[in-house]
C-alpha cells in the first residue's frame, strides 16, 4: 500500500467514520460524563481488532493500540461537550434541548478524524507487515483542561515517541505556537462570624478578604505581561447580610503564553492573598486546583504537518452547502466576518467564498490566534507533538458558540474532520517510513526541554 492507497481506503470506511461522529453529536455529554461517546470509540475500535487499555482512576479515558514495535505514534482523540450549547441543524439559534450541553468545540469530529486515521493506519500495518504501533487515545475532560494533565500522571502516555493533534476551526492551517498556559486557583478564607448589627467588632469578614484579594488582583493587571490574563468568579459569598460571613471562596485563571509566566504570576497572586487576610484578620488557604502548559512548537512536524495539507487536496463544497455557511455567517458582526476574511483570504479573491479553502501560507501563520488554554499542550512537553487546525465552519464563526455547534453536526464539519482525518493519516505514513524524520523530531524535543522539564500542574 502507498499513500494514496491508505488515503483511499480512508475513503472506503468514511460512513462509519462519520456515522460516529454524527451519534456523539447528537448526544453530547460533558467533561466526566463522556460515557456513551467513548464506548462508542471503544466498540468501533475493538472491532477493527485493536487492544484496549483503560486509564486507572478515569472510566472514560482509554487508549488502543494496533501493531508492534517502534515508533509508537499516538493519535488523540478527544469528544466531550460543552454545557448551555445545545443546536439543532439549523441556520438559526434553536437549541435541541433547553439549556442543554452541545458541541460547541467540535470534539465529535476531533475524535472522528483521529479515529478515522487510526483505522486507516492500522489496515497498512496489517499489509505492509511494518515495524510500528498506531495508539488512538480516548481523551475525556478537555473542557475543563485537565482530562489529559490526568492522564499524564496516570502513565497513560508512557512508551510513545510522538504525538498527532488537531482541532476544528475556520481555517485550514499547521500550527507552530498555541495555547496559553494556565493555572486553576481556589482561594478559601476563614473568618469569625458575628452579628453584622449588634457584634460587628466581634467578627472577621472572610468576605471582606475575597474583595480585597480582588482589588490587588486588579492592580497586579498592570505589572504584568501584556498577553497574561487574570479571571475571577467568587463562588462563596457568605450567607445572609446580617451575618458577618465566616467562610468565603473565590476562583482564579491565570493564563500566559509560557508556563514560567503564569507560575510567576501565581507566586504574586498567592501573596496579594496572604497580604487580604493579614489586612482582614482572617486565614486563607490557596490550592492551584489544575492547570496546563502551552504547546511547544516542534518545526519538524509543523514542516511535516504543512507538507501533508498541502499535498492533500482540503475539501471543496456544493452549493447548497455554501448557501447554508453564507446563511450561518449573516448571523454574526460583520466585524467579526470581515476581520478574519482579511487575515486568511487573499485580497484579490472573491469575497463570496464563505469557506477557507486553501491552505494557509507558513507567512501568514502567526496571525491565527489560539488563545485559549489546552490539555493537549501538556502532551507536547512530555514527547514532540504537531498542531493543525481544518475549516469546518465559515470564516468568523467562533469556537463555543451556538454556529459552531450547529456545524459540527453539519455536512461541511464531517468534510473539514476527513480532511483532518486524512493529513494524521497521511503524517503517519510518512513517520512510519522515514525513521529519520522521527528522529529529528525527538532531538528537537530533546533539544527544546533540555532545561525545561515538565512539572504536573496536579499535586
Ligand atoms: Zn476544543
Amino acid at each position: 500500500m502507498n499513500k494514496i492507497e491508505v488515503l483511499k481506503y480512508l475513503h472506503s470506511i468514511n460512513k462509519e467514520v462519520e456515522e460516529l461522529s454524527i451519534k456523539v453529536w447528537d448526544n453530547p455529554e460533558i467533561s466526566e460524563q463522556e460515557i456513551k461517546s467513548a464506548n462508542l470509540f471503544r466498540k468501533i475500535l475493538k472491532s477493527h481488532d485493536f487492544n484496549i487499555t483503560e486509564v486507572d482512576g478515569m472510566p472514560n479515558a482509554f487508549y488502543a493500540e494496533y501493531g508492534s514495535g517502534s515508533p509508537v505514534i499516538a493519535v488523540l482523540g478527544e469528544y466531550d461537550a460543552l454545557p448551555d450549547l445545545s443546536q439543532r441543524l439549523d441556520t438559526k439559534f434553536n437549541p435541541a434541548v433547553k439549556n442543554g450541553p452541545g458541541h460547541g468545540c467540535g470534539h465529535n469530529l476531533l475524535g472522528g478524524a483521529a479515529l478515522g486515521a487510526a483505522l486507516a493506519i492500522r489496515k497498512y500495518l496489517e499489509e505492509a507487515k511494518i515495524s510500528g504501533t498506531v495508539r488512538f487515545y480516548g481523551c475525556p475532560e478537555e473542557e475543563t483542561l485537565v482530562g489529559k494533565v490526568k492522564m499524564i500522571k496516570a502513565g497513560a502516555f508512557d512508551g510513545c515517541d510522538l504525538a498527532l493533534s488537531w482541532h476544528p476551526m475556520s481555517v485550514n492551517s499547521a500550527i507552530k505556537e498555541a495555547y496559553l498556559s494556565n493555572n486553576s486557583i481556589k482561594f478559601k478564607f476563614d473568618g469569625i462570624s458575628a452579628h453584622a448589627a449588634a457584634s460587628p467588632e466581634s467578627g472577621r469578614s472572610a468576605l471582606d478578604a475575597v474583595e480585597l484579594m480582588n482589588v490587588g488582583a486588579n492592580y497586579l493587571r498592570e505589572h504584568v505581561i501584556d498577553k497574561a490574563r487574570i479571571h475571577y468568579t467568587i463562588t462563596n459569598a457568605g450567607g445572609a447580610p446580617n451575618i458577618i460571613p465566616k467562610e468565603a471562596e473565590s476562583w482564579y485563571f491565570v493564563r500566559a503564553p509560557h508556563r514560567n509566566d503564569v507560575q510567576d504570576i501565581t507566586k504574586r497572586l498567592f501573596k496579594i492573598a496572604e497580604g487580604a487576610a493579614l489586612m482582614t484578620e482572617t486565614k486563607v488557604e490557596g490550592r492551584v486546583i489544575g492547570g496546563c502548559y502551552e504547546l511547544l512548537p516542534n518545526n519538524v512536524l509543523f514542516e511535516l504537518t504543512h507538507k501533508n495539507m498541502v499535498e492533500i487536496e482540503p475539501p471543496k463544497y456544493t452549493d447548497e452547502e455554501m448557501k447554508f455557511a453564507k446563511t450561518i455567517q449573516e448571523t454574526l458582526e460583520p466585524a467579526m466576518v470581515e476581520g478574519e476574511v482579511k487575515k486568511f483570504m487573499s485580497v484579490d479573491r472573491d469575497r463570496k467564498l464563505y469557506m477557507h479553502q486553501d491552505i494557509l501560507e507558513k507567512e501568514k501563520i502567526d496571525a491565527i490566534e489560539i488563545s485559549g488554554s489546552s490539555d493537549s499542550g501538556d502532551v507536547s512537553w512530555i514527547m514532540p507533538m504537531n498542531l493543525f487546525i481544518t475549516a469546518c465552519w465559515p470564516l468568523g464563526v467562533a469556537n463555543h458558540s451556538w454556529q459552531a455547534t450547529a456545524l459540527s453536526g453539519s455536512s461541511i464539519g464531517l468534510k473539514g474532520m476527513m480532511y483532518a482525518a486524512e493529513v494524521l493519516a497521511g503524517m503517519m505514513y510518512d513517520l512510519l517510513n522515514e525513521p529519520e524524520l522521527v528522529k529529528s523530531a525527538k532531538d528537537e524535543f530533546n533539544k527544546r526541554t533540555k532545561n525545561a522539564k515538565y512539572v504536573s500542574p496536579l499535586k
